[in-house]
């Protein structure tokens, strides 16, 4: 089995008494291939150097909703700089995107979110999108700028409809913890209807703790039960669905081929 987790922040203190019994644990299990999303451009030099550290380590520069109001004034400016110099290990723009239930003003939210859409279009790279209720006014936006390359509405949780039209717009669905608890229903139903191109997995770790892990910390090593849960909820072999998810996260990011 040969896992991607397109979405988890193994750079956090949470890891740092333990991150290297972490991954061997998790490419024990087959999770062979991780993307560390930034959060703003604090976290930028960490994941350059870990990915320089560690193979199979990806990462996105970018900044994260929540981070948005921390941000000095030309942040944009020197993110592009860093996309220009095209490093290798770089597969995406992100974390980026809206979120509703936060403090931080949605109107700075905002500012830094499409100046990102911006980015994703001049540098063709995809986007790993954080849309807490936010759901329809990022769509909105995605069909308004149209970043060709696409992305991922990371930790997907809406409905089929919401679904539908994000991939429409080329962007996937991460597939991480949500889907393993029973009572997020709507979202589980949207995730069974849609085609293996439209998904990834994702762990988020570490947040998004699995059903029957609340209040712990969510790790990759926990990725191959959130693709056992993926695998029941469309009847389909977790080995075969491994296959199928590693293809669509290969197509999404041409960059992990390199
Ligand atoms: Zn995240």
């Amino acid at each position: 089995m040969h896992l991607i987790d397109t979405h988890c922040h193994l750079d956090f203190a949470d890891f740092d008494d333990d991150r290297a019994a972490v991954l061997a644990a998790s490419r024990a299990l087959g999770v062979a291939r991780y993307i560390v999303p930034a959060v703003g451009e604090e976290n930028w030099a960490a994941l350059e150097g870990l990915a320089a550290q560690e193979t199979g380590i990806f990462y996105a520069l970018g900044v994260h909703p929540m981070w948005a109001s921390r941000q000095t004034s030309g942040v944009l400016t020197r993110l592009a700089s860093r996309l220009a110099a095209r490093p290798s290990a770089l597969v995406a723009i992100g974390e980026c995107g809206l979120d509703g239930r936060s403090t931080v003003s949605q109107a700075g939210q905002l500012e830094l979110f499409e100046g990102q859409l911006e980015l994703a279009h001049q540098f063709q790279l995809p986007l790993l999108v954080h849309s807490v209720r936010a759901n329809d006014t990022v769509a909105t936006l995605l069909k308004r700028y149209r970043p060709a390359a696409g992305g991922v509405i990371h930790a997907f949780s809406g409905s089929r409809h919401q679904a539908e039209r994000f991939w429409a717009l080329g962007f996937r669905l991460g597939i991480g913890g949500t889907i393993t608890y029973e009572r997020a229903s709507k979202t589980r139903e949207a995730v069974a209807a849609m085609p293996w191109e439209a998904l990834v997995l994702e762990t988020d770790a570490p947040d998004m703790p699995l059903a029957g892990r609340q209040g712990m910390r969510n790790s990759p090593e926990y990725l191959p039960e959130v693709l056992a849960c993926l695998a029941k909820l469309k009847g389909e072999a977790p080995s075969k669905v491994a296959e199928l998810l590693r293809d669509s996260s290969e197509a999404l990011f041409s960059r992990l081929l390199r």
